[in-house]
């Protein structure tokens, strides 16, 4: 935490204040010019106590109280927006224990004690020394201290071997196809088991703007036809649908809503993270973002528009060449349509 505290406080977050431009505070990118203001005054927007955090792309900037409860209503009306909760339903939560399913863990928490849900969480330990061991401790805290019941499952007992083991005779350049294909095949298996009607996934809008353009780079438009804010059942009822509560949400607004309220993040980086090309968007994006504040979640947005024309044509398709086939070797659904999903045509490959 210490660390934490010392790379992110909250006078850096502010002082990263620089060119502001004249936006409401209530609207969720500032679509309206609802408020006028002088922005990097070191203000709240709404209350004119000193500010802790800058929010650029918008124009405002928030003391702490006010910047939590604009984080949490954000979140809410996200939820709201894409019907994500349904009431009595069972949620699982996708817990690897970083700050945004830590975040999102609290939220659900938060909003459970006025709506009725079950909570549980799910953390996949992929068996990476010297990394997920950490943040698998603080995902046991924090269960603990919400009083969520988590499991958790691994990769040596579900396919008898860690992702250390099976990168040592693969190579480490594909390490986060093989994790995350592996994860989101366990996560789906092991939350189906449990009777989950939805697995709740910490994806904050970096991470949406990060695959979106990831998706485009690859030339991959069916996959990103099966990505969203809520995905899965549509395809085949083996999927347990998946939510996105903080969609629509900044990361680094999810470290300083951690910080400030004192959740314990130990901000361990994964070894294998360097090889991915994920890394390599995500600066580009931090850099235009840089540049042209709003860059990132105006590509959320753009998705979000273009998505509902890509849904009728997702439509058609199952129309035309039916439901995703059942894997010939492991019986799970395969959203790729080949006689094996994706896991096992992995696996097998020389
Ligand atoms: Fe897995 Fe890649 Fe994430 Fe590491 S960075 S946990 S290898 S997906
Ligand atoms: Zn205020």
């Amino acid at each position: 935490m210490k660390n934490f505290h010392k790379n992110f406080s909250a006078v850096e977050i502010r002082r990263s204040s620089t060119t502001m431009k004249n936006k409401c505070g209530k609207c969720k990118e500032g679509k309206t010019k609802a408020r006028v203001q002088t922005m990097g005054s070191g203000k709240c927007s709404k209350c004119n106590k000193a500010s802790v955090i800058a929010l650029r792309y918008a124009g405002i900037e928030f003391c702490q109280s006010h910047f939590t409860r604009f984080f949490e209503a954000r979140v809410m009306r996200t939820v709201r927006e894409f019907s994500m909760l349904a009431r009595k339903d069972r949620i699982a939560v996708a817990l690897s224990g970083g700050k945004d399913s830590t975040v999102m863990l609290h939220l659900l928490k938060k909003i459970g004690e006025s709506f009725p849900m079950e909570l549980f969480a799910i953390t996949i330990d992929e068996g990476i020394a010297g990394y997920r061991e950490f943040s698998l401790k603080t995902a046991v805290e924090e269960c603990k201290k919400l009083g969520v019941p988590l499991t958790v499952v691994s990769f040596r007992s579900e396919f008898g071997q860690t992702l250390d083991s099976l990168l040592k005779k693969r190579g480490e350049a594909r390490a986060c196809s093989y994790c995350g294909v592996m994860r989101r095949y366990l996560l789906n298996k092991v939350a189906r088991r449990m009777g989950a009607d939805k697995i709740a996934i910490g994806h904050n809008s970096d991470d949406v703007a990060q695959t979106v353009m990831m998706n485009y780079m690859r030339n991959e438009p069916e996959r990103l036809a099966r990505f969203g804010p809520v995905a899965g059942a549509a395809e085949d009822e083996l999927f347990v649908t998946r939510i996105k509560p903080l969609f629509l949400t900044p990361e680094r607004e999810v470290a300083a809503y951690a910080m400030m309220k004192g959740i314990e993040i130990k901000n361990i980086g994964c070894p294998y993270a360097k090889s991915a090309f994920r890394q390599h968007v995500r600066k580009i994006l931090n850099e235009t973002e840089e540049k042209y504040p709003a860059s990132k979640l105006r590509i959320v947005r753009a998705f979000l528009a273009q998505k509902k024309l890509m849904q009728e044509g997702a439509k058609k398709r199952i129309e035309k060449h039916g439901k995703p086939a059942r894997c010939k070797e492991c019986g799970e659904p395969s959203s790729n349509r080949e006689e094996r999903c994706a896991l096992c045509l992995l696996l097998s490959e020389k």
